[in-house]
């Protein structure tokens, strides 16, 4: 069915797509969940958590995860509030799986860092952020936990300005701070906001006519009414009015100060990015730039994740919707193998469950059951071939061979491991020489989640062993022959990819370094676009 003209447009800008970027104990989870509060999704707080554990039983490989009891895998959970509809894509905050939340921070349009008042800035913050500069996402902040001592509010701005290079401008300000935090002034709505002690409680706000407003000296101690007077003068005098355009081009942020557990900011935080988070950005393909509101549908998979429900064996591609609209039922182009795939039985993921979709539109995220045929970069359209582009698979860091306990399994498990690195869960590599397998990550828990599967899944008892090895590099070159003649020179460290890519298994950063000298026309990538 075709829209009136403006009116796909009209569906689509009501789109939120976002993803909360943050260090593990920042208060990520307890966020998520007072967000679908609001959004009406979850009856009860702790419900998040609830339906982590639900998982967890019936999931047999997820053993690791409960064991450490981290999330591994990102899911996507859509809510109403207001005339919007949100998409919210849970990244995994645990440093090993930071592959996965990089892949899904090319499905989203803005981001939520979440920082904690005592600790300010940490590494995976700070490794997050970074992905998202290199895709200009906006950023909006939200300091958590101000219901304890922390830091200088002045000290948190200045750090998120001097070591992220960006501009800042808080959104609202604190009052007091630990056991004496009694609230915030919401700059951008001119509102007193009281924290209720009550954790189920909303905000209770109290309208304001600018800060000379003699409410305030009535609602507030004498003292924190003057500091509060005093601090937001400076901090008007030292950041810059906030900037719509300057915000959506990734150079700006908003700075929302809170308290996720006391349900204190969430609110604002929410409207706040109704109002000015990005709807659904256009997309590039390597053909041209598509956009959102384009009649035709078409979109990308970022992420794949095997056996989310045991019993089926099934395989959901996460995917994203980069223009049209998607109806059950619809045919559409699988650009990598040109076949025609139907899409009757594509899932929504709502907050406690997922649903069968009837129609989705750009910004959504499908999960699209499949056997193993769609690939992490895969794009689907309806017709034209497009390839979406910027979806990275990363150089691993760690590498060890893998073996299987009986040797008669080695075919067998050459073709699980050929699966398991299309799905993008661990790059594979089959070494040139001997023929070993071996499974390159990014952090060491991921060989135990990918060890667990392949007993698990696949009943293929294996073992790691340890190598020499440093890094790989996936290599490339203008001229073929030069390549085949580097192929040749270094046939020991050779080895390919899943897809028969070559790739350079180099001992240490000299050698890497030598190859590079010797071979100065030849690209050493660090990273491969899934083609
Ligand atoms: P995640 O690892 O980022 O998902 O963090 P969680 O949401 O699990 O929170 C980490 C810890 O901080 C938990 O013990 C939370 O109860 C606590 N926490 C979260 N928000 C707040 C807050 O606003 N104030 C205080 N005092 N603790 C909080």
């Amino acid at each position: 069915m075709s829209h009136a003209p403006g009116a796909l447009a009209e569906i689509i800008n009501k789109r939120r797509t976002f993803a909360i970027i943050s260090h593990p104990d920042a208060g990520k989870t307890t966020l998520t969940e007072k967000l679908l509060l609001f959004g009406g999704a979850i009856q009860l707080a702790g419900a998040v958590k609830a339906r982590g554990e639900q998982r967890r039983a019936t999931s047999d490989w997820m053993a690791v995860e409960k064991e450490r009891g981290i999330s591994v895998t990102a899911s996507v959970m859509t809510f109403e509030y207001g005339q919007h509809t949100f998409n919210l894509l849970d990244t995994p905050g645990h440093a090993d799986f930071s592959e996965d939340t990089y892949r899904t921070l090319t499905a989203v349009d803005s981001a939520v860092m979440v920082l904690d008042a005592a600790k300010g800035i940490e590494t995976q913050t700070r490794k997050l952020f970074e992905v998202c500069r290199l895709r200009d996402i906006p950023i909006t902040t939200f300091i958590n936990k101000l219901d304890r001592e922390g830091q200088d509010p002045f000290a948190l701005l200045d750090e998120v300005e001097q070591s992220l290079a960006l501009e800042v401008t808080p959104a609202s300000w604190p009052i007091g701070m630990g056991r004496s935090f009694l609230g915030c002034y919401d700059l951008f709505n001119d509102q007193l906001l009281f924290m209720e002690k009550s954790r189920d409680k909303v905000t209770s706000s109290v309208q304001c006519h600018g800060l000379d407003d003699p409410k305030i000296d009535e609602l507030l101690p004498a003292d924190l009414a003057e500091k509060l007077r005093e601090d937001v003068a400076m901090a008007r005098e030292l950041c810059p009015p906030f900037d719509l355009k300057a915000y959506r081009e990734g150079t700006l942020t908003p700075v929302y100060f809170g308290s996720a557990i006391n349900n204190f900011g969430v609110q604002e935080l929410l409207e706040g990015i109704a109002k000015h988070a990005p709807p659904p950005r256009a997309q590039k393909a390597q053909e041209r730039q598509v956009e959102p509101d384009e009649e035709k549908f078409s979109g990308f998979v970022f992420k794949i994740q095997a056996n989310m429900d045991p019993k089926h064996r099934d395989r959901i591609a996460f995917f994203r919707i980069c223009s049209g609209k998607f109806e059950r039922g619809m045919k559409v182009k699988h650009v990598r193998s040109q076949k025609i795939l139907n899409l009757h039985n594509p899932v929504l993921f709502l907050a406690q469950d997922r649903e069968r979709a009837e129609e989705a539109f750009a910004g959504d995220i499908l999960g699209i059951p499949n056997h193993g045929n769609l690939r992490i970069g895969d794009t689907l359209s309806e017709g034209e071939s497009l390839h979406y582009t910027g979806i990275p698979s990363f150089a691993p860091e760690m590498l060890r061979k893998v073996r299987p306990d009986d040797p008669m399994k080695a075919k067998h498990l050459g073709r699980t491991l050929v699966q398991l690195g299309e799905e993008g869960a661990a790059r594979v590599f089959k070494a040139n020489l001997g023929g070993d397998w071996i499974i390159g990550v990014l952090g060491a828990l991921q060989f135990e989640v990918l060890g667990d599967r392949i007993r698990t899944e696949y009943a293929i008892p294996v073992h790691y062993e340890s190598t020499q090895l440093h890094t790989a590099r996936w290599v490339e070159a203008d001229d073929h022959r030069l390549l085949k003649q580097f192929v040749d020179r270094h046939q020991v460290d050779m080895a390919e990819d899943h897809e028969g890519a070559p790739v350079f298994l180099a001992r240490n950063a000299w050698h890497l370094n030598t190859a590079q000298e010797n071979f100065p026309k030849v690209r050493f990538l660090q990273t491969k676009e899934q083609t």
